[in-house]
C-alpha cells in the first residue's frame, strides 16, 4: 500500500459522503458505492450543532453551507398545551461567540447536493450510483466489495456508512436485535406561509408533554418550517424514513396539544411516520480492513438531534486516523474506532435519556410542569448535556 490507501466506501448518505470528501482532501484514493440510482435525501431537516458545523468548515465547505441553511436565533421549550415558554439556548451569534462556529438548520437534500458537489470536486468520478453493496471478502493485503450484478471491486479499506439496515455491519458481526422504543416519529415541512405570522420566527421550538414532544424549526431561509412529532404508541413498528401516514392519524396523536402544534399538524402537506429503535452501543466496529461509521454503528433516537453530527465527525476522524500514522491499516482502523467509541456511546445514551425527559408524566399537571421544566433545563444541567457535544473539535481530537 505505497502512500495513502484506497478506501471503498459502502453508502453514499450524509456520513458516506461526508467521509469520502475528508479522505479525498487528505489525498487517499475513495470510492462511493450508493445504492440509489441517484443521490437524493429524504424531504426533511437536519440541525447541525457546533460540533458538526466546525467540521463542516475544516472540510471547507462552511460558508457554502451557511448560504443555503438558517441561523436559527436560539431554542426554546413549551409546554405542550399552555404554551408557555423557557429558553433552552441562545443560538446565532451566541453560539459563535462561545463555540466559534454556528448552529445552523438545513434542509437534508442540500447538504447532501452541497457534499456531493464537494466530493466530485476532488475526485469527478468518486460517486457510482446504482451500486448495491451485497458482500464482502478480506485478505491480509486487500478487501474486496461485491457489487449486485456487477463486477467485483478491491481496495485497501471498505468503510460500512451503509446506514441503520447496513449490509457491512451484518456481514461482520451477524444480523443486530434492534428494539422498539415504544415511540413513533411524525415528520413533515410545512410551508411558512401558510401558518399564522405570530410563528415565523427564526426560532427552534421543543414542546415537551406527557408521552409526546414535537420540535419545529425553520429551514431554507425561512421559506419552511421542519416538523418532528414524537408520541408514545406500540402499533406501528416500522423503521423507515418512507413510510406516509395521514394528518387525520397525526392530529389525532396530538389531540388535545396547544393550538400552534395544530395549525403545523394541519399544514403538512404529507406527514410520514418512523418508528424509533434503540440498538445496544456496539463494542467495537472493525474487523481487519472493514469498519463502520454514522447510523451503521451507532443509530440514536433523533433526541439530541446528533446523529448526522457524529456520522461527519466519524468521517474527518477516520481520514486523519488513516493519514497520520505509519501503523499498519488495520492498526490505523483501530485507532479511529478508539477515539470514537466513548463518544458516540454517550451520544445514543444522551439521545435515549431525552425520551423520558421530554416526555414526563410531571408535564401532565399544569403546576408540576412548571417545576419540572424549571428544574430540567436551568442552565446547569443544559450546560452538562450539551457543552461536551458542542466543543467537540475534529481537527484536534486525540488518536491514539
Ligand atoms: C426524524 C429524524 C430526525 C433527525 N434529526 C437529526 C438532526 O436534527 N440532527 C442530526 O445530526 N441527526 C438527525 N437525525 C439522524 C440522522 O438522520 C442520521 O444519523 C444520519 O442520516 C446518518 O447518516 P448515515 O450516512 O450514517 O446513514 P444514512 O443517512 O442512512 O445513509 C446511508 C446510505 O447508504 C445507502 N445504502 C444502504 N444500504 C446500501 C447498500 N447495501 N449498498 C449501497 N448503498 C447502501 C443508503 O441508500 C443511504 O444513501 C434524525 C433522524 C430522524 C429519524
Amino acid at each position: 500500500m505505497p502512500g495513502n490507501p484506497r478506501v471503498l466506501v459502502a453508502g453514499g448518505g450524509i456520513g458516506g459522503l461526508a467521509a469520502a470528501l475528508a479522505l479525498l482532501r487528505r489525498g487517499c484514493d475513495v470510492e462511493v458505492y450508493e445504492q440509489a440510482a441517484e443521490l437524493k435525501e429524504v424531504g426533511a431537516g437536519l440541525q447541525l450543532a457546533a460540533n458538526g458545523t466546525r467540521a463542516l468548515y475544516a472540510l471547507g465547505i462552511g460558508e457554502e453551507l451557511k448560504a443555503l441553511s438558517c441561523e436559527a436565533e436560539s431554542k426554546e421549550i413549551r409546554i405542550w398545551n399552555s404554551g408557555e415558554r423557557w429558553k433552552l439556548h441562545d443560538l446565532g451569534k451566541v453560539s459563535v461567540e462561545r463555540y466559534g462556529y454556528p448552529y445552523l438548520t438545513v434542509y437534508r437534500p442540500d447538504l447532501l447536493g452541497l457534499l456531493e458537489r464537494a466530493v466530485r470536486r476532488e475526485k469527478p468520478d468518486a460517486i457510482r450510483l446504482g451500486a448495491r453493496c451485497v458482500a464482502f471478502h478480506q485478505t491480509e493485503t486487500q478487501v474486496t466489495l461485491s457489487l449486485e450484478g456487477e463486477a467485483s471491486v478491491s481496495g485497501d479499506a471498505l468503510v460500512g456508512a451503509d446506514g441503520v439496515h447496513s449490509r457491512i455491519r451484518q456481514g461482520l458481526f451477524g444480523p443486530d436485535k434492534p428494539e422498539f422504543t415504544g415511540v413513533v416519529a411524525w415528520r413533515g415541512i410545512v410551508p411558512m406561509n401558510a401558518l399564522p405570522p405570530h410563528m415565523v420566527r427564526m426560532v427552534g421550538t421543543n414542546w415537551v408533554g406527557p408521552g409526546g414532544h414535537v420540535v419545529h424549526y425553520p429551514l431554507r431561509g425561512g421559506k419552511v418550517m421542519n416538523f418532528v412529532g414524537a408520541l408514545e404508541r406500540s402499533d406501528w413498528q416500522v423503521e423507515s424514513w418512507s413510510a406516509r401516514g395521514t394528518n387525520e392519524e397525526l392530529a389525532s396523536d396530538f389531540a388535545g396539544w396547544h393550538d400552534d402544534v395544530q395549525a403545523l399538524i394541519r399544514n403538512i402537506p404529507v406527514p410520514y411516520k418512523w418508528a424509533l429503535m434503540v440498538r445496544p452501543p456496539m463494542e467495537r466496529w472493525t474487523v481487519g480492513r472493514v469498519t463502520l461509521l454514522g447510523d451503521a454503528c451507532h443509530s440514536m433516537v433523533p433526541f439530541l438531534a446528533q446523529g448526522a453530527n457524529m456520522a461527519i465527525e466519524d468521517g474527518f476522524i477516520l481520514a486523519r486516523a488513516l493519514t497520520e500514522s505509519d501503523a499498519d491499516l488495520p492498526t490505523r482502523l483501530v485507532s479511529y474506532e478508539k477515539a470514537r467509541l466513548e463518544r458516540t456511546r454517550r451520544a445514543v445514551e444522551g439521545s435515549a435519556a431525552n425520551i423520558q425527559r421530554f416526555h414526563n408524566r410531571a408535564l401532565a399537571d399544569p403546576v408540576k410542569a412548571r417545576e419540572y421544566v424549571d428544574r430540567e433545563w436551568a442552565g446547569a444541567p443544559i450546560a452538562e448535556r450539551y457543552e461536551w457535544l458542542f466543543r467537540y473539535d475534529v481537527s484536534t481530537a486525540e488518536l491514539d
